[in-house]
């Protein structure tokens, strides 16, 4: 099952990411986390965006399509993926589809973490104190929460035609979200509890003989 979790910056994708791989086995893939990685081992790739991400503007889609198809590519027996911070933009979203495609595969689910302006400002403020991160410095969060407004919020459509996207309220504590993204994504991995349902009926028959 493959699953992007969608959301303003900040909005606790990374968080419930996380809970998602322990608890359903899938990787995670976040391209903020792999170019943060690029930046800290200092490689080419990390200075060409070093300054990009400081301003709070995205990077190229080339770049971080590249990431990701890599990653895919290494991972050929993955249970499904969970993309974070991916995609970002509609050209972003139509190489995801492509690449899935490729593998036999495809999106199943997105998943809205929704969070008002102000709740994130106040995230953003405490996670700059605590972690430093340069980009959430005030500036750099307005530019943000911009491109985020201006260009990947018009992944909403695109999923939402679809069928795929669910929202989620991202104002509660970790716990209650986590409680909503599972709720949304059923029991079953295949997350549409039809295999729930079937057992279920099959025990029935035979309990009565029908
Ligand atoms: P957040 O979701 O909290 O804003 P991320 O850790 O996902 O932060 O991303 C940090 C920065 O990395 C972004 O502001 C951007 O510069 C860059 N980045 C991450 N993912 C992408 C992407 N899919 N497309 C373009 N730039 C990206």
């Amino acid at each position: 099952m493959n699953i992007i979790l969608f959301g303003p910056p900040a909005a606790g994708k990374g968080t419930q990411a996380k809970k998602l791989v322990s608890e359903r086995s899938l990787i995670q893939l976040s391209t903020g986390d792999m170019l943060r990685a690029a930046r800290a081992s200092g490689t080419e790739l990390g200075k060409k965006v070093a300054g990009i991400m400081d301003r709070g503007d995205l990077v190229s889609d080339e770049i971080v399509i590249a990431l990701i198809e890599e990653q895919i590519e290494l991972n050929p027996a993955a249970k499904g993926f969970i993309f974070d911070g991916f995609p970002r933009t509609v050209a972003q979203a139509e190489a995801l589809d492509l690449l899935l495609t490729q593998h036999n595969t495809k999106v199943h689910s997105v998943i809205r973490l929704c969070v008002d302006d102000e709740a994130l400002l106040t995230r953003v403020t405490k996670r700059f104190k605590e972690e430093g991160r340069k980009d959430d410095n005030p500036e750099s969060f307005k530019v943000r929460l911009a491109n985020y407004n201006s260009q990947t919020a018009l992944l909403l459509p695109y999923y939402s035609t679809q069928g795929k996207l669910t929202e989620v309220d991202g104002m509660a504590d970790v716990a209650t979200v986590s409680t909503a993204v599972s709720k949304v994504l059923g029991k079953n991995d295949n997350g549409s509890g039809f295999s729930a349902a079937v057992v279920k009926k099959g025990f029935f028959a035979r309990l009565f003989g029908k």
